[in-house]
């Protein structure tokens, strides 16, 4: 019979930061939570999860005695700070898709427990960061995110790992609470660009530039497109702010390899002209929350990053997209972008947009040329 000790030591084993234990008891709080506020979190089952049923882990697993949650860090290694600079840490070492890392050893931790005849389910729908919590393992942030009492020296780098089990485990003890220190005057909330934060230590998830930027509909509105700054996939900004993060982030970390290896991929121009083929291949098994058919959309992204940083290298990228790309949000968009950007090149590029086939590109340069004056 497996005891707890054997568990701990071989999650220690397969690099897990730390392990805890809970009940199989329904997130009751949690789903009261969710319901009242479906407005908000209603749009995620249109994405394949069900959170309001991930609230009951019988539902999930109907033996299910025990949560058994491993966390796990995704900031182990430094990334490229120009990737920092343009998509949100987690996504940069995501496996999800590859399944060649995280995964290999969470299936490792399974067989374990596999072949010692206990079944476990690892469901993607269930309140993962609660779940830590009711084990233990950390306390949350005002930016709603998780804090490790281990990892990333106690910082909010991680990703708790749950696994619905049909085996009873004596329970951690909870540690569900905010964990912020008294003096700071919340510095997540004063960062976010886009108020997502609330004051009570809340977030309407549709605000967030990490919602913005992978399931935002249609044209960016003009009054988000400076606040969403250069983040083209996801958001790191009230996490970077952090000081309960700021140990990690002074750490002397080594680089990671596969980050750096998808630095040239990742460049904008690159990102701005690809073709689907190139999308497939280099893109989508890392950042795979846009389909294909919404490749204008990561393409729109970065034609607003690239107006972001101001910098003129960008013009002939954004005027060749703005003369030649299918997609009208993307030609609006670059309007926008190299106005942003301005000079005498950029202005020349925006007066051929006031000629484009459709009204909305035709009034993005409009617009962009007003600001110019
Ligand atoms: S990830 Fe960015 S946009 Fe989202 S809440 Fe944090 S600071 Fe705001
Ligand atoms: S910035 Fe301050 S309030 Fe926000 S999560 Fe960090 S410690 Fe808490």
């Amino acid at each position: 019979m497996l005891s707890k000790k054997d568990l701990i030591e071989n999650a220690y084993a397969n690099g897990f930061a730390d392990i805890g234990f809970t009940t199989a008891e329904p997130f009751d709080r949690h789903r009261q939570f969710l319901a009242a506020h479906q407005k908000e979190y209603g749009w995620v089952k249109s994405m394949g999860l069900d959170l309001l049923q991930g609230t009951d882990p019988r539902s999930i697993l109907p033996e299910a005695q025990a949560i058994i949650v491993l966390m796990e860090s995704y900031y182990q290694k430094t990334f490229p700070k120009v990737l920092e600079g343009h998509f949100g840490r987690c996504y940069l070492d995501d496996d999800r898709f590859t399944r060649d890392g995280l995964a290999l050893r969470i299936t490792a931790f399974r067989d374990y427990l596999r072949k010692h005849g206990i079944q476990s389910k690892f469901p993607g729908h269930l309140p993962h960061r609660m779940a830590a919590a009711r084990a233990g393992l950390g306390t949350f942030g005002k930016n709603c995110l998780f804090y490790s009492r281990k990892a990333a020296r106690q910082g909010s780098w991680v990703l708790p790992i749950t696994l619905v089990v049909d085996r009873a485990f004596e329970p951690d003890a909870p540690s569900i609470a905010n964990g912020c220190p008294a003096w700071c005057r919340n510095a997540c909330i004063a960062a976010c660009p886009t108020r997502a934060l609330r004051a009570d230590g809340t977030i309407e998830p549709r605000k967030c530039i990490s919602y913005l930027s992978y399931y935002g509909e249609g044209l960016t509105p003009r009054e988000l497109r400076e606040p969403m700054g250069l983040y083209i996939y996801g958001c790191d900004r009230c996490q970077n702010v952090c000081p309960r993060n700021a140990p990690w982030m002074a750490a002397d970390l080594p680089v990671n390899p596969k980050a750096a290896a998808m630095q040239e991929d990742l460049r904008l121009e690159r990102l701005l002209a690809m073709d689907t083929a190139y999308f497939e291949s280099r893109v989508h098994p890392r950042m795979f929350y846009m389909p294909t058919e919404q490749m204008w959309r990561w393409k729109m992204n970065v034609a607003r990053a690239m107006g972001n940083t101001r910098d003129p290298k960008y013009i002939e990228a954004l005027s060749t997209a703005g003369a030649g790309h299918a997609d009208e949000r993307v030609r609006a968009m670059t309007a926008w972008a190299l106005a942003r950007i301005g000079g005498t090149d950029a202005r020349a590029a925006i007066e051929k947009l006031r000629q484009d086939a459709a009204a909305v590109v035709r009034e993005e340069a409009e617009a962009a040329l007003d600001g110019l004056k």
